[in-house]
């Protein structure tokens, strides 16, 4: 059986993806700020190390596979928490285990988000988070604001995904991302129930061509799909889990 880690395993899809995982009879080691096997906090330099040294402790024979799925609202402030958590805590993560993954062969699914084509384009944004620069990256997004420093973020994965998939599946690890969209976790409870946000919420949700939010276990299922030897041909792809909803928006792309 297969040797697997998650980084948010805690709660949500990572929490869904977990129980699928061992229930087909993988081993599975999760990094969360809580309830974890290895607690860590992503936003910072030395959680993301921490959370590293432990998987490396914990696999010395190597992960099968690994899908970073800690993240952080739009609705977080200050908005460079979002940029250090989702963008730079996941490249942390992904980069630092990369040789585990080469030693069997390994698979990577990021989790981007079908916020990241409508919202996400700030190409000033998106060029520091590309090149790396996680300060210069804080420093301008805390002007612009969390609805950008998220979907930007996103929309950053996908693209550093799809910029590094060929070089990673050279030395045998496949690489992929889902954009997942709204689905129904502790990430998103908040704004259903906010007596600020929910009106707009169940609007958007009326308004999509499947009319309801996924469960968690709908994006677990795709995730599992492209971690597995069934996907052994799809790299560099980034496959929506959104009901229809990012095809509704932006038909003619691709
Ligand atoms: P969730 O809140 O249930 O899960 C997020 C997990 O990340 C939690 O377990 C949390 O403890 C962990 N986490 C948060 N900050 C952390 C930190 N600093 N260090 C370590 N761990 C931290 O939400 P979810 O919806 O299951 O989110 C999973 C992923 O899916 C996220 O990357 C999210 O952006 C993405 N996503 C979610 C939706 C949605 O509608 N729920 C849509 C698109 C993408």
């Amino acid at each position: 059986m297969g040797t697997f880690a998650l980084t948010g395993g805690a709660t949500g899809i990572g929490a869904a993806l977990k129980e699928q995982l061992v229930g087909a009879g993988h081993s599975v080691t999760v990094v969360d700020i809580k309830q974890a096997d290895i607690v860590a906090d992503l936003s910072t330099q030395e959680g993301r190390r921490a959370a590293v040294e432990g998987l490396r402790a914990r696999a010395p024979e190597g992960l099968d596979g690994f899908v970073p799925l800690a993240g952080i609202g739009a609705h977080v402030t200050p908005a460079s928490l979002i940029t250090r958590v989702n963008y730079f805590g996941v490249i942390a993560c992904v980069e630092g285990v990369r040789d585990l993954l080469e030693r069997r062969q390994g698979s990577v699914v990021l989790i981007s988000s079908n916020s990241g084509p409508g919202l996400g384009r700030h190409s000033e944004y998106l060029e520091l988070l590309l090149a790396g620069d996680e300060s210069g990256a804080c420093e301008l997004i805390d002007r612009v604001g969390s609805t950008v420093a998220y979907a930007g973020a996103k929309l950053g994965l996908a693209r550093w995904m799809r910029r590094h998939a060929g070089e990673y599946v050279k030395a045998g690890v496949r690489m992929n991302a889902v954009a997942p969209g709204v689905t129904n976790t502790p990430m998103v409870e908040g704004a259903f129930e906010d007596p600020g946000t929910k009106e707009a919420m169940h609007a958007y949700v009326a308004r999509m061509p499947m009319a309801r939010v996924a469960d968690p276990t709908e994006v677990a299922n795709v995730i599992r799909f492209l971690l597995g030897p069934e996907a052994s041909f799809v790299c560099g792809s980034l496959l929506f889990v959104d009901g229809g909803q990012d095809a509704s928006e932006r038909p003619d792309e691709p």
